[in-house]
């Protein structure tokens, strides 16, 4: 069918990335085997019922984190969901677990972070969130209510409500058999995405380094298992024509 006939379609590219996808940028993934986050406890930085207890660590740590964020670059792989964005405004929707600004610096925008961004900080107690950018925080406390000890990172902690997971309730319960979804970078240990995406009538398509064991991955259309900045690109054929 020719271009001119081509009946205009309103099918939709999903993008569901964890941190897989910026560790080929050099920042390291949320999650490794050890439980660790470049050798500090998880439990001691990332818990939302201890996290006044440990203020000084917590803030020390993303303080640290935030810093070196500030000069990592977007890979190929930020760069090319960007370009399908760019091409299909309005059809391409981004969600992310990841809590670094790759995607939006590749130019990407309108990024749904699941699990918050680590540029922001938020005010516990009038849910305030504000950027402060790839800085140390300087504790000078909350714009709004003037606490200090309230302030943390705006990272969705362990135990803490995450409110963008409604809008990617919504997003699956609205998938339809035209739309294509594409998994990248996550193991599924946090959010299963074989269960969000894999059961949905989308054309789902996992692209991780390797497999693993932690989903389901025969529930996925397609499975490709590599580097993302390799394979998202090589996926662009098929998506021109799923759009
Ligand atoms: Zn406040």
């Amino acid at each position: 069918m020719s271009d001119k006939h081509r009946i205009p379609s309103s099918a939709q590219l999903i993008i569901f990335s964890g941190a897989g996808l910026s560790a080929e940028s050099g920042l390291s993934t949320f999650r490794g085997t050890s439980g660790l986050w470049e050798n500090v406890p998880l439990d001691v930085v990332c818990n939302f019922a201890t996290w006044e207890r440990n203020f000084d660590a917590v803030h020390a740590f993303y303080d640290a984190r935030r810093i070196a964020a500030s000069d990592a670059k977007p890979n190929q792989a930020h760069v090319i969901i960007a370009e399908w964005q760019k091409r299909w405004p309005d059809r391409v929707r981004i969600l992310t677990q990841k809590v670094d600004p790759l995607l939006e610096r590749a130019g990407c925008h309108s990024v749904v972070h699941l699990h918050g961004d680590a540029l922001s900080m938020h005010c516990v107690v009038c849910d305030l969130q504000w950027k402060i950018e790839a800085v140390a925080y300087d504790q000078s406390g909350c714009p709004t209510c003037g606490k200090k000890k309230t302030v943390k990172p705006a990272v969705v902690f362990f135990g803490q409500a995450a409110p963008e997971y409604e809008t990617l309730h919504t997003i699956v319960r609205n998938l339809r058999p035209s739309d294509t979804a594409i998994i990248v970078g996550t193991s599924g240990t946090v959010l299963p995405a074989d269960q969000l995406f894999g059961a949905s009538p989308a054309f789902s398509i996992l692209v991780n380094l390797e497999p693993g064991t932690a989903m389901n991955e025969a529930a996925f259309s397609a499975r490709h298992y590599g580097p993302a900045t390799q394979i998202l690109p090589e996926l662009t054929g098929l998506i021109e024509k799923r759009m």
